[in-house]
């Protein structure tokens, strides 16, 4: 059976990892919301991709239907020459620092998809760009989801966990090599913002013992708060795994769905394997 992520004492059900049409979900803020409470989740994080400006919308709509917010957001990081994601959760979104840093994030994102575009023609694919711009609804925030959706829905790939299989990934067509924050710099505005840092889906990066014994090192070391412990990013055997980092690296953990889309392949809001007991939920004492 699939439960919720829950709090051993209340049985609140928790997800603190959500897209919404600020960034690469299809649901409305408000939309997502509803959702939300209809899955029977009490508390949501919403955490679109360099963006918060879904927060008030879904602030809004919680009133409503009871569900409460958690004001929050996944920052693209460059580190080592990977992309890595670190959520914000508990920010005060109109701190003007990270205001600040998540405008220079997003302002990259218009030249880098112009340039996915050209790389998609020069395999026979055209329109990209255009498709994915009409596709997202945040112009500021074009990612390769909407490029993926693009190519699903004109038929090049049949879904879109086949289209980051064949394009969009490092030696693939349409990827293109980018710089996002530094990781210190995201940690810093997320800690100077009031929020707990929290490193995302650990299991989803493409890298050996030792470097992830190096990231979480410099995770640690720049105020790094938290793990996503749970997520539909983690297979059942990662779960463990990332439990035990948390406890080595003194590290609280957190659970998401990642919810970008009903349909889509992903997880539904609220649907995950309960916390593994060793954990320190990241919500305790909040
Ligand atoms: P971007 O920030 O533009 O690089 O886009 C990253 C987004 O692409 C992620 O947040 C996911 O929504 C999506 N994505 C990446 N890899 C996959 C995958 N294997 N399956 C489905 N979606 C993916
Ligand atoms: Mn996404
Ligand atoms: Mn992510
Ligand atoms: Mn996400």
């Amino acid at each position: 059976m699939i439960v919720g992520c829950f709090s051993r004492k209340t049985r609140v059900i928790f997800d603190l990892h959500s897209h919404s049409t600020a960034s690469d979900g299809v649901l409305s803020p408000r939309e997502l919301v509803m959702r939300a409470a209809a899955q029977g989740v009490q508390v949501l994080a919403l955490t679109d991709h360099d963006e918060t400006r879904g927060v008030a919308e879904a602030e809004e709509a919680a009133r409503e239907y009871g569900v409460r917010i958690v004001p929050g957001v996944e920052i693209s990081v460059s580190w080592s020459g990977r992309t890595v994601h670190i959520v914000g959760l508990y920010i005060d979104t109109h701190d003007a620092e990270l205001l600040e840093g998540l405008r220079a994030n997003r302002s990259g994102r218009v030249e880098r998809a112009r340039r996915m575009g050209e790389e998609l023609a020069k395999i026979g694919i055209s329109g990209a760009y255009e498709g994915a711009y009409l596709l997202a609804a945040n112009k500021e925030l074009i990612s390769r989801t909407h490029f993926a959706r693009f190519l699903v829905g004109e038929g090049h790939v049949k879904d879109l966990k086949t289209v980051f299989k064949k394009f969009l990934i490092k030696g693939k067509p349409g990827y293109v090599t980018h710089q996002w924050a530094a990781l210190a710099d995201a940690v810093r505005w997320i800690r100077n913002a009031g929020g707990v840092a929290v490193l995302a889906h650990p299991g989803r990066y493409d890298m050996g013992r030792g470097k992830m014994d190096v990231l979480f090192t410099d995770f640690k070391a720049a105020g790094g708060e938290a793990v996503e412990v749970v997520t539909a990013s983690h297979t059942p055997d990662q779960v463990p795994i990332y439990a035990r980092y948390a406890q080595d690296f003194g590290l609280r953990a957190s659970c998401g769905s990642d919810f970008h889309a009903p349909g889509e392949g992903g997880r539904e809001l609220g649907r995950m394997q309960p916390m593994p007991v060793t954990c320190e939920p990241v919500w305790f004492g909040r």
